[in-house]
């Protein structure tokens, strides 16, 4: 195949995968009760080049997530982002919080009061108030980020007093799990605690997002509370690093 039809190819597949994602939230969001228009759907854009994510945004999409800061700012010029939120979803650095204050709608990878601070420092310096969410490891594996869940309440009543800082809700990425019922027990362990958080009516805290569900599990996710999900593989197919 020459390189042209291989990107328009790829465009049609885009085009395809959203419109079977969108069918498949619209079943899960029923299921629990809701609609499509109560899940915010995500593409997460890390790795994939500027002209398909382009093309993800003219197919509707309108919110994108990307995990690496440099890869943010890097892509953010070339990106048709008009009516389009950028949130970040990976593990930030202290150090790179300066650059990323400012220049997306919300980080969704709080997971140390430390970045918290900076956050909180850094969005003050201008004149800013940052949309975060909190990052729970909710199957206490040692290999991810996020806050253990038995002091993720402590904590957010803690990160709650930080000025420079709004809390909006809680973000997780469970274990993999070969049986669905193991899955969706971490789902509903961190839904409740979502609700439970938000029943405290903590000053500067509002529990409206359960950023929760990828491209294997989203409908579950969804079956089980999620009101946020973040695909990215299965929009955009496999990822090459
Ligand atoms: C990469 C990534 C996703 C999307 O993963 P897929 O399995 O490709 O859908 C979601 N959330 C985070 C935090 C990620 O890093």
């Amino acid at each position: 195949m020459t390189e042209k039809s291989w990107d328009e190819q790829r465009f049609r597949d885009i085009e395809y995968n959203l419109k079977t994602i969108h069918e498949e939230i619209a079943r899960a969001a029923e299921d629990s009760g809701r609609t499509e228009a109560d899940i915010d759907f995500m593409a997460v854009t890390k790795t994939v080049e500027e002209r398909f994510i382009n093309h993800a945004i003219d197919c509707g999409i309108t919110l994108i997530g990307e995990n690496r800061v440099q890869e943010l700012l890097r892509k953010k010029p070339n990106l048709h982002l008009k009516g389009v939120r950028k949130n970040l979803i990976g593990h930030l650095q202290t150090n790179k919080v300066a650059q990323i204050v400012g220049e997306v709608d919300m980080i969704e990878s709080v997971d140390s009061l430390k970045v918290a601070r900076e956050i909180g420092k850094q969005s003050v310096k201008k004149g800013l108030v940052t949309d975060v969410l909190i990052e729970v490891n909710i199957g206490r594996e040692e290999s991810k980020t996020g806050f253990m869940p038995e002091e993720t309440p402590e904590r957010i009543a803690e990160m709650a007093e930080i000025e420079g800082v709004h809390i909006c809700g809680l973000m997780t990425i469970p274990p993999i799990c070969d049986r669905t019922a193991e899955l969706c027990k971490y789902f509903e362990n961190i839904y409740n605690m979502y609700v439970d958080i938000g029943a405290k009516k903590i000053d500067n805290v509002s529990m409206n997002i359960l950023s929760m569900g990828m491209s294997g599990d989203y409908a579950e996710a969804i079956r089980t509370g999620s009101n946020h999900i973040r695909v990215g593989s299965k929009i955009f197919g496999p990822r090459i690093y």
